[in-house]
Parts: structure tokens; C-alpha cells; sequence
């Protein structure tokens, strides 16, 4: 068997017993990386060096008979978005292009204390705003189940990743649906946690009250896996929880007889797409053949989702952005006098922020600063904040009812690279259903619930309240054992890639 074939869970215990050297295991990934990344694009940076070495130094430790890490050789790719200390970090964006972090984000850490092997960072939308992978600086990836297709974004290159056995497990975060809306367009399993379950400690930062990492994977128990490392209070992070975090993988076993499973009618109306219509509506009865029950519920607030969620995203982001100014971070423009500009330090901000960031992180940062200005704060973002609570408050009222809410992650199949680029609005009504989870702050997964008749997989989504990742990943996890969508592979993906290096 390739280690390809075995789930994150079972190449952990193959390490573990000596089945399997971390090296052979690293080795496995880091060429099929070298076969497929060419033309798929999901890696920025592969560390092909530090992987072995790293993998080296735990199959010394094994060999020796010192303890190991919970995820002892198992190669991970990690989104560009997160501090690396020894490798680039650009965001994917040509203003980071030279950046090195000083630190490692803190999930960084905990995975390097796990003994998991980071093999490189992944291509993402610039700063992870996007939902296609298009506005990275560094070049579109292609969905691999289809090259002419976007992988979904803006963790589109961990998706990509893991959709194409680059590695079992990959590291997304989730601001209005980045980790959840290319798992489903990818066919892989992909979990927003509840807001502050992981620390963003080292995140680079786009919509701060709205970021989340979490775990993409082939599967829940994979997810799991993953997630029960990177968890936790981190004191360098003030949003982070202190609740105890559980051993999710342990957690999975108990039958769903009686979970009561929402679903919202206003999901299925016009505009989703008829094939994932079908798909979502089966992945209901599975849910039902595992003992589920599924109620009708009402979600007055969620068609607000989008106009709230692109208010209070660009305005935050315009915040956290102003930081890239050349002199603090990020490319700094060349002096060019010129009389246009009050002094030389304003031209230098100018030109550097002109030169540094791609027209969607533009667009946001204009639309977020104009949604702050004096006599627009009111209209604007103070009014979104007020909805943003109505919508927390139908999460509330609805999980009063049931346990979990499912459906869609998007209301299409992946669509075509360029489909969508000309037309803003088009792309951020991909968003349609997953920004409400981030603004009522809880958790949701996404994972394989069906193929179109084109061969392109169909997400479904689980939303829990607070903290109910437990059943979010146990649900997804007997929702896998009944169905067979999650082992699928794009199909000739070998023979089309060419390999490079
Ligand atoms: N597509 C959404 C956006 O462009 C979500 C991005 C994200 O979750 N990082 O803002």
C-alpha cells in the first residue's frame, strides 16, 4: 500500500510502529508534490530540505526508543497565511513577497511539538480575500478534478493539496467559508472551528472578529486528528478559549440516534444548482438512516448574510491592512519624487501600497474605509454590526430546536478559472452559504456528499453551536462510514500532470 492510500490516522500508526519510516513517508508526499504541484499550483513554497530533515530526526528518536509527537511523520501543508519562521510567508501577495517571519504562528508550533512534518506553504487568494484562488499574486490553482476549474477559495491550495494526495492533511482558515467552500468544491473534508477554539496567534490577520483555522483533510477523523493538536488557550491570543479541549478522535464512536439535524428551506430555492440540490438532499437521508431526524427550521436573518458579512469584513480588513504601509511591513517603493503628493513619506506609503496589493485587496480596503468614514459609520458598519447580532440570534434560536444545522456550501459545483472574475458581486454571492456561520461565531465542516454527472463534487455543510465540534466531526465521521464520496479520487490526475523538477 502508498502511504497515499492510508488515512492521516492510520500513516501516524504506521510511523509509530515502525511500519513506516517518517522518512519514506515524507518522501511519498514530497514526490508526488514534485509530479502534480506543476499543474495544479497549490504550493507557494515547498521545503523539501527541512521536511526530510525533519522527518530524519524522527526516525532517529523512534529508533532510539524516545517518545513521539501525536502526529509523528505525518506531512502537512500550511496555508501561506500563517507565520512560518523559517520560511516565506507571503499571503500571497506580492506586498509579502520577501517577507520572513521572526516567529512561528502558534499553530505552527503545536504542529512542529506534534512531530508533524511541514512540507510547504499553499497557495491562497491574496490575504484570503477570494473565493476562487484568483486574486493570489502568484497565479491561479487548479481544482484537480478539473484543470479548467477553480479549486474554491481562499484556501484553494490546501484543498488542491490534499484533493491530489500532495499531503493527507493541510491547515485553512476561514473568514466567511475558506476552509469549507474549497473542501467542498475539492471533495475533501474541511472544518471551520468555533470562533477562538484554535489561536490565530501568528495569522495574518484580514477580518479579525471573523478568522478561523482549522484542519482540510480526506476525511472527519482525519479532521479530528489534526484538530485536537492545534486546539487550545493560547495567552498570545485574547480571543482564544480557555475551555479544556477534548480527544476528538475518541469522540466518534457514539451512534447519532437521536440528533436532531435543521434544514432550511429557503436553502433550496432559486439559484442552487439542481444536481447539488439533489446531492444535499441525500446526504439528508443518510443523516436519517444513522438515526438523525431533520427538522425544517427558519433562518430569518440568513439572506442578510452577504451584505453583512461584506461590510464588516472589508471594514476590519481596512483596519488591519493599514499596517502594510513599506516602512512597517511589506515592499517598499522606490523613491520617485514627484509633485503629486504632499511629502516623500506619503508617496512612499502610496506608491508601496499601489505596487504592493492586487485590485481585490484594494476594493476592500476602499469599501471598508468608506464604510468607517465619518457620516458613513452609522449606515454602514454600526448597522451591519446590529444585523450581524440578529443573525447570532437566529443560530441561537435555532439550536434551541436542533442540535445541528445542514446544507449546502455552495450553491454550485466549482465553477470555471475566469468565470466569475469580472464580476465582483458574482464572486462574493459564492459566499451566500457559509459567512453566516463566521458572523454568529460557531463551527461548521464540509465534506463529499455526491459527484455531478460531470464528475465534479457537491458539498454539504454542518453548522453546531458553540463549541460542538464533537458532533459536528462525529456526525460527518458516521456520515463517511455510510458513504464512499470521501475515498473518491480525481480521476487520470497522474497521467495529466506533468511532472516538474
Ligand atoms: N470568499 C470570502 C471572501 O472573499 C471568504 C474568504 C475567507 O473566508 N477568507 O471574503
Amino acid at each position: 500500500m502508498q502511504p497515499a492510500d492510508l488515512s492521516a490516522i492510520d500513516l501516524v500508526a504506521a510511523v509509530r510502529q515502525g511500519d513506516l519510516s517518517a522518512v519514506q513517508c515524507t518522501e511519498a508526499f514530497l514526490n508526488r508534490i514534485q509530479y502534480c504541484n506543476g499543474a495544479i499550483n497549490a504550493f507557494l513554497n515547498v521545503d523539501r530540505a527541512g521536511a526530510l530533515a525533519c522527518a530524519e530526526s524522527i526516525d532517529v528518536r523512534r529508533r532510539s526508543g524516545q517518545p513521539l509527537g501525536p502526529l509523528a511523520g505525518l506531512p502537512v501543508a500550511v496555508k501561506d497565511a500563517l507565520c512560518t519562521a523559517d520560511l516565506p510567508t507571503t499571503a500571497a501577495s506580492k506586498m509579502l513577497e520577501n517577507f520572513r517571519p521572526p516567529y512561528d504562528a502558534f499553530v505552527v508550533s503545536r504542529l512542529r511539538q506534534a512531530d508533524a512534518v511541514i512540507v510547504g506553504k499553499t497557495n491562497m487568494d491574496e490575504f484570503a480575500m477570494g473565493g476562487s484562488n484568483e486574486n493570489s499574486a502568484f497565479g491561479p490553482v487548479h481544482n484537480p478534478w478539473d484543470f479548467s476549474r477553480a479549486p474554491g477559495g481562499s484556501s484553494g491550495g490546501s484543498a488542491a493539496c490534499v484533493a491530489a494526495d500532495m499531503t493527507p492533511v493541510a491547515i485553512g482558515s476561514d473568514t466567511g467559508g475558506s476552509i469549507r467552500q474549497p473542501a467542498g468544491l475539492c471533495g475533501i473534508t474541511g472544518l471551520k472551528p468555533t470562533y477562538g477554539r484554535v489561536s490565530r496567534r501568528g495569522l495574518i490577520a484580514f477580518a479579525s472578529s471573523l478568522d478561523q483555522i482549522g484542519p482540510m483533510a480526506r476525511s472527519a477523523a482525519d479532521c479530528a486528528l489534526v484538530l485536537e493538536t492545534i486546539a487550545g488557550h493560547d495567552p498570545g491570543d485574547s480571543t482564544s478559549l480557555t475551555d479544556a479541549v477534548p480527544r476528538y478522535t475518541s469522540l466518534l464512536e457514539q451512534p447519532l440516534a437521536g440528533v436532531r439535524v435543521g434544514r432550511v428551506p429557503e436553502h433550496f430555492a432559486a439559484g442552487l444548482d439542481p444536481e447539488v440540490a439533489k446531492g444535499v438532499e441525500e446526504a439528508f437521508a443518510v443523516l436519517k438512516a444513522a438515526g438523525a431526524t431533520v427538522h425544517d427550521i427558519a433562518m430569518p436573518h440568513a439572506k442578510y448574510g452577504v451584505a453583512t458579512y461584506y461590510l464588516v469584513a472589508p471594514c476590519e480588513a481596512s483596519s488591519n491592512l493599514a499596517r502594510y504601509d513599506g516602512a512597517h511591513y511589506g515592499h517598499r517603493a522606490s523613491a520617485k519624487p514627484s509633485s503629486a503628493f504632499e511629502s516623500p513619506l506619503i508617496e512612499m506609503y502610496c506608491r508601496s501600497r499601489a505596487e504592493g496589493f492586487g485590485p481585490e485587496v484594494k476594493r476592500r480596503i476602499m469599501l471598508g474605509t468608506y464604510a468607517l468614514s465619518s457620516g458613513y459609520y452609522d449606515a454602514y458598519y454600526a448597522k451591519a454590526l446590529k444585523v450581524r447580532r440578529l443573525i447570532r440570534q437566529d443560530y441561537l434560536d435555532a439550536f434551541e430546536h436542533v442540535d445541528l444545522i445542514g446544507g449546502p456550501v455552495s450553491a454550485t459545483p466549482a465553477f470555471k478559472l475566469g468565470e466569475k472574475t469580472g464580476d465582483p458581486l458574482a464572486m462574493y454571492l459564492v459566499d451566500l452559504y457559509t459567512v453566516s456561520t463566521n458572523l454568529a461565531g460557531v463551527g461548521g465542516i464540509s465534506f463529499p456528499c455526491g459527484f455531478t454527472k460531470s464528475g465534479l463534487p457537491i458539498g454539504f455543510q454542518l453548522q453546531a453551536p458553540a463549541l460542538g465540534e464533537p458532533l459536528l466531526l462525529r456526525a460527518s465521521d458516521r456520515f463517511q462510514r455510510l458513504t464512499d464520496w470521501h475515498l473518491r479520487r480525481p480521476p487520470n490526475l497522474t497521467a495529466l500532470c506533468t511532472p516538474k523538477g
